[in-house]
C-alpha cells in the first residue's frame, strides 16, 4: 500500500521511543550519501568543475552538515548565523555561497570577512556593498531574475512578480560597474524554480543562463568563471511521482554548454546547483504518535506533533505521505483527517487522506520531511519544536538535536524584571 520507505521497524521504534519520545525527526544517513553521491556523479563526469552547495536553510543541522561537507558539498547561505553553521561544520571561505537578498551590512561584512561567495541580489547592492565593505569583492556573483522571459511555478510564483534578482538591462551595466570598481572574478545566478520535477526545465534555464553570460562577456568584457543553477529541483512527494533525472539534466545542460559556452570562448565554466530539497528531503521524518481520534463531522486522528513542527501542509497545502508503522500493507479503508494540536484549522498533516484504520498509540510518520521541515517550525501556541535524530551507516541512532523545553522558549525573556514592572 505504501510505496515510501521507512527505515525503522515497530519493534524498533518501541525501543527508540524510551529514550527519544515523539515527536522527532529521524535523518538518514546512508540515504542522503547515496544520493548525494548519485547527484555528483551525474553533473561532475560531465563538468569537471561541477559543485553543489547544500541550502542550509532547507536542513540547517550542523551535523547533516558535515556529512554533506565530507561528499565534497559546499554549503548556500542566507544569513549570518547559516554562514556560522557552515563554518562548524568545515565548509569555508569560496565554498560557501552567500545568496541572500534585503541583507543587513552586518552580514555583508561578516560573509566578506569569511571569504564567502557574495551574491547580489540588486543593482543597488553593489553601492550598499562597497561601502558596508570598503570596495568590492574580487569574486562577485548577480542574481538574474528573467522576468517574462521564463516561467515560473506554483510555488515561486512568476519571475516578474518575484522580488528576487536584477533586470537583463541590469545585469548587464551590473558586471560593468562591478568591474569598474575592482571586481575581477564573476559568476551568474538564478533561481526561478521551487520543487520542479520536470527535467526540461533545468536545461531551458542553464541556455538562459549560457546566452546570457555569452552576451555579458561579448558587451561587457567579463568573463563568468560560474553559473548556479539555483535550487528548486523538485521531490516526488507523492506516491506514483517520478523524480528528477539527473543523467537526463547534466546531459541536457552539457549539450547546451557545448552549443553556446565553448563557441562563446566561455570555457571551461564551473556549473553550480544550490539544492536543498532533494538533497535531504526525502531521507528525513517526522515520526510522531496518534494520541487521540475524535469522531464529528468527519474521523480525525490527533498527532502529538503539530503544524510547529512541519508547516509545509499548512501554509501550502503541500502533500506529504503518512504511513502507520506496522500497518503498510493493512488495507487503507479508513479516511481521516490527521492533526496536530495548533489553535488554527490549517494546522492538518493530511485532508481527507485514506489510511488503515489507526488506534491511540500508532507510530504515524510523514514522509518527505527532511527539508524545509524542522527548518520551518515555529513557536506559536507556544509549541516546543522536536528534537532530530540521525540513524548512522552502522545503524546506531544519534541525537543531533534535542527537542526544546519550556526554557528554551521562555530564554528571551525575563521574568526577573516582571516583579519591577507596576501596572
Ligand atoms: C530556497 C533556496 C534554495 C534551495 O531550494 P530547494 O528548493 O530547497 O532546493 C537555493 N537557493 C536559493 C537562493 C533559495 O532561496
Amino acid at each position: 500500500m505504501s510505496d515510501k520507505p521507512f527505515p525503522l521497524t515497530l519493534r524498533d521504534l518501541e525501543g527508540l521511543t524510551a529514550q527519544y519520545p515523539t515527536p522527532f525527526y529521524l535523518y538518514d544517513e546512508r540515504g542522503i550519501r547515496e544520493h548525494a553521491r548519485r547527484f555528483t556523479r551525474a553533473f561532475a563526469s560531465r563538468f569537471p568543475l561541477f559543485r553543489e552547495y547544500f541550502a542550509v536553510k532547507a536542513c540547517p543541522n550542523p551535523f547533516i552538515l558535515k556529512i554533506l561537507a565530507a561528499e565534497g558539498f559546499g554549503a548556500d547561505c542566507s544569513s549570518l548565523p547559516e554562514i556560522i553553521l557552515a563554518e562548524k561544520a568545515g565548509i569555508t571561505g569560496e565554498r560557501i555561497m552567500f545568496t541572500s537578498n534585503e541583507t543587513p551590512e552586518r552580514e555583508y561584512v561578516y560573509a566578506n570577512l569569511k571569504d564567502a561567495t557574495i551574491n547580489l541580489d540588486d543593482i543597488t547592492h553593489i553601492d550598499y556593498l562597497e561601502k558596508a565593505i570598503g570596495g568590492l569583492p574580487e569574486l562577485i556573483c548577480f542574481r538574474y531574475n528573467p522576468g517574462p522571459l521564463k516561467e515560473g511555478n506554483a510555488l515561486i510564483g512568476k519571475p516578474e512578480e518575484a522580488k528576487y534578482g536584477l533586470t537583463r538591462p541590469q545585469i548587464l551595466e551590473a558586471y560593468a560597474d562591478a568591474a569598474k570598481r575592482g571586481s575581477k572574478r564573476f559568476g551568474l545566478h538564478t533561481m526561478v524554480a521551487s520543487n520542479e520535477l520536470n527535467p526540461d526545465y533545468f536545461v531551458e534555464t542553464a541556455v538562459l543562463l549560457f546566452e546570457l553570460a555569452a552576451e555579458i562577456k561579448q558587451k561587457t568584457g567579463c568573463a563568468v568563471e560560474f553559473v548556479n543553477m539555483g535550487g528548486g529541483i523538485g521531490i516526488p512527494y507523492k506516491p506514483g511521482q517520478k523524480a528528477v533525472d539527473y543523467d537526463y539534466v547534466a546531459r541536457g545542460i552539457r549539450e547546451a554548454y557545448d552549443r553556446i559556452m565553448v563557441p562563446a570562448g566561455l570555457d571551461p565554466v564551473a556549473i553550480y546547483f544550490e539544492c536543498g530539497r532533494p538533497v535531504t528531503g526525502p531521507y528525513g521524518w517526522l515520526v510522531t504518535r496518534a494520541i487521540h481520534e475524535k469522531h464529528i463531522y468527519r474521523e480525525y486522528v490527533g498527532l502529538d506533533a503539530s503544524m510547529a513542527d512541519l508547516m509545509r501542509p499548512g501554509m501550502y497545502g503541500a502533500y506529504h505521505h503518512v504511513s502507520v508503522v506496522g500497518k503498510e500493507n493493512a488495507p487503507h479503508d479508513r479516511v481521516y483527517d490527521v492533526v496536530g494540536s495548533l489553535c488554527e484549522n490549517c494546522d492538518k498533516f493530511a485532508v481527507q487522506r485514506q489510511l488503515p484504520a489507526i488506534e491511540k498509540g500508532d507510530f504515524v510518520v510523514i514522509h518527505d520531511a527532511g527539508a524545509h521541515g524542522r527548518a520551518m517550525g515555529f513557536n506559536y501556541n507556544a509549541k516546543l519544536r522536536a528534537g532530530e535524530l540521525l540513524l548512522r551507516e552502522d545503524g546506531k541512532i544519534v541525537e543531533i538535536r534535542r527537542r526544546e523545553t519550556e526554557d528554551d522558549y521562555f530564554a528571551t525573556l525575563d521574568f526577573k524584571k516582571l516583579g519591577g514592572f507596576t501596572v
